[in-house]
């Protein structure tokens, strides 16, 4: 890489840093990028910096959104008393996608994981139960990733929950064990939701 332009290097460095992409990736996209259309080029640098310049995070779900709430918070057509918790916002959006769900969510940015350090108190939980308690909350649905840390989180959160004496419930086994939610197709997804269990 060394005889390489400088600016090129550079580019290579950054796509590199870009998760599941290896320097073999981001070689390959820093010389799509430089044969592409200026416009194009121009395009993809001006959408990474809209992200970064209006997306905020719901101050009720901790969904991402330009609007605060966003949409499906202030949307009066969706079930208040019903919330799912979810990881991340990929996995709202797979759930969303199902289009059977109709209540809100809340994004709790992790999972509980003491091997990386990662505690109940780094991830939106006390805002659960902040939400749980102050709202006319009737069942919350754990739909943490199907792994041991979702599984762990889901416990936790359980835990927390039981004495406010609400329903908790959890997806329908038949999400493929150590796997994404995200990643779960749109079938299966439904199904783990309209079959959800008392925890
Ligand atoms: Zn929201």
């Amino acid at each position: 890489m060394s005889d390489i332009a400088p600016p090129v290097a550079a580019l290579v460095e950054e796509f590199s840093k870009l998760p599941g992409v290896g320097v073999k990736t981001a070689q390959r996209l820093t010389f799509f990028i430089l044969r592409s259309p200026a416009d194009q080029a121009r395009r993809l640098a001006e959408a990474i910096m809209r992200v970064k310049e209006s997306i905020i995070y719901c101050s009720r779900c901790f969904n991402i959104t330009e609007t605060d709430p966003c949409a499906i918070c202030s949307n009066p057509n969706r079930d208040q008393e019903l919330i799912c918790v979810v990881e991340e916002p990929l996995d709202l959006l797979a759930l969303e996608k199902t289009g059977v769900y109709k209540g809100l969510y809340h994004v709790l940015h992790g999972a509980i994981s003491p091997v990386e350090g990662i505690g109940p108190k780094d991830l939106r939980i006390d805002e659960l139960l902040q939400r749980v308690r102050t709202g006319n909350v009737r069942e919350v649905i754990l739909a943490t990733n199907p792994n041991f840390e979702g599984e762990y989180t889901a416990n936790y959160i359980k835990g927390e929950l039981a004495p406010l004496g609400l329903r908790v419930t959890g997806l329908a086994r038949g999400l493929p064990m150590g796997g994404d939610l995200e990643y779960a197709d749109e079938g299966t997804l439904s199904r783990a939701l309209e079959g959800r269990r008392n925890m």
